[in-house]
């Protein structure tokens, strides 16, 4: 098939985001108001802060500013993969938290069982479906990566089963499939844009003020007030929740930590009965495949298929910029890679393309951290898996405001930082040679070169 006539009548918007249920804006902030909790950003970063401070203390007076809408940054344009994670993957997390890796998987599965049950309490409906997620082996080295950690995998008693050849494609039907291995509780799909606006909602009924298209351009502080001034207005408050992700920082000292870096995705039109048919699919399963350059997939509701990954495009200079949301060598690349493992699915045709900015750190998994006397807190870096993380990171930065020692407030993960990323120009090199290095270890059997050996050993890496 033809990636370019299967992309020709792709809209060039978000698949999420472009739909007549996306609700109006609410208003913007105009003149000053106060609060006792002001929380920047509606990502889920900023929504689940709003909502779980409601939920602790329902008397408290709580703002919420979103500088454009609700939902439409990396929140409303994901894969839509609800993980248990909260480090990344078992993997990253037991390299730099071995001896806190039970806690961290126990944390993480908690959050996820707790994400579906407020989908329940609020009635949120967001196509959640806890299929867990399938991940293949599509070349003979990534066999070894994906049966590493079974034992441990059992000793933590998660729920994964390992799948050979037959299995899998009995599973999903790709003849590119080597293997698998299926985690069947630690990942939802969802659909992101719908999570988002439902949280919105859900805010607004415990009595958030949520406003939009209020980008806060300052921060002061008087001693006791952080006040946060945005082009019409000022919000004023004794705490502050910073949900910003990737956005030029209100706090200077995030720029260190965290680098834009762009992923894309393509998705088909519903397929038939046959189409679905010919590949199995029964469990609906999220799929991961498992080179460091990895794709993602996923059905939809109505069976559609997301496709993306592979490229994660760091930009050099560092810039958040519209015009990176579309990137043609990437989907024409996204949809040759689509066909090749699914030659079932030849005439399918795309109806979206999109990207999206990912905060990426070089630790993986985000971090948190509090500023002003302890009177702000932050949470960023997720770097491509912060669905369900989000809901973590809120419940650490309202303990950091609080003053309460909790189990998550005494984690290493959480007290630790990532290794800043060096300035540029010096950043864009650096990535640059980075990404270079590891296509050469998906062209090479996984064998990594000694600058990502270097890395390797200094626990730093690049990832989306
Ligand atoms: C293409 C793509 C696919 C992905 N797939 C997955 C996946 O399948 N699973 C997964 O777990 N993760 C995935 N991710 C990552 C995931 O979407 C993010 O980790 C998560 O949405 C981060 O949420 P957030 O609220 O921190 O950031 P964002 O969603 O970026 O929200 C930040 C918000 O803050 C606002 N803001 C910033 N600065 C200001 C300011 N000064 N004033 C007011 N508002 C401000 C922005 O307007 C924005 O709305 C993907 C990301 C992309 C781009």
């Amino acid at each position: 098939m033809d990636p370019l006539k299967a992309l020709a009548d792709a809209e060039r918007k978000p698949y999420w985001l472009d739909t007549p249920a996306r609700p109006e804006p609410l208003p913007r902030l105009f003149g000053h108001t106060s609060a006792d909790l002001v929380v920047v950003g509606g990502g889920f970063s900023g929504l689940w802060t709003a909502l779980l401070a409601k939920e602790r203390d329902p008397e408290q007076d709580v703002v919420l500013l979103e500088g454009r809408r609700i939902g439409w940054a990396a929140s409303g344009r994901n894969g839509g993969f609800c993980m248990a994670t909260l480090t990344h993957g078992l993997a990253n997390g037991l390299e730099r938290w071995p001896d806190e890796i039970a806690r961290l998987e126990r944390l993480g599965v908690d959050n996820l069982d707790e994400i579906e049950a407020t989908l329940g309490r609020y009635g949120i409906d967001c196509a959640f479906e806890r299929t867990g997620e399938l991940n293949v082996a599509t070349e003979p080295w990534q066999l070894e990566g994906l049966n590493e950690h079974l034992g441990l995998i059992a000793d933590l008693g998660l729920d994964h089963v390992p799948l050979d050849r037959d299995q899998v494609r009995a599973e999903l039907d790709s003849p590119t499939y080597l293997g698998g291995l299926w985690d069947r509780r630690g990942c939802a799909m969802l659909d992101p844009a719908r999570l988002a606006w439902g949280l919105r909602e859900a805010c607004l009924r415990l009595g958030v003020r949520v406003y939009e298209r209020s980008p806060v351009r300052s921060l002061e502080d008087d001693g006791v007030t952080l006040s946060l001034r945005t082009p019409h207005g000022v919000a004023s408050g004794r705490r502050v929740a910073l949900g910003t992700g990737v956005f030029p920082p209100l706090l200077r000292r995030l720029r260190h930590f965290v680098v834009p870096v762009y992923d894309y995705a393509l998705m088909t039109e519903p397929l038939t009965p046959s189409q679905l048919g010919a590949l199995g699919w029964r469990n609906r399963q999220g799929v991961g495949d498992s080179a460091n350059r990895f794709h993602y997939y996923r059905l939809t509701e109505d069976n559609r298929i997301l496709w993306g990954g592979y490229d994660a495009v760091y930009y050099n200079g560092g810039l958040v910029k519209p015009e990176y949301d579309q990137r043609d060598e990437t989907f024409t690349t996204l949809a040759r890679h689509f066909f090749a493992t699914f030659p079932q699915l030849a005439g399918v045709r795309f109806t979206h393309r999109w990207g999206g900015v990912i905060d990426t750190c070089s630790r993986f998994s985000a971090f948190y951290g509090q500023a002003h006397g302890g009177r702000l807190a932050y949470a960023a870096g997720y770097t491509g898996m912060g669905v369900g993380a989000t809901r973590f990171g809120a419940n650490v930065m309202l303990d950091l405001l609080s003053g309460e020692r909790t189990e998550r407030t005494e984690l290493r993960m959480v007290k630790e930082k990532p290794v800043p990323f060096p300035p540029e120009p010096m950043r864009s090199g650096v990535i640059q040679f980075t990404r270079w290095s590891i296509a050469q270890a998906d062209r090479h059997e996984g064998r990594r070169n000694l600058w990502l050996r270097a890395l390797d050993r200094m626990g730093l890496g690049f990832d989306s």
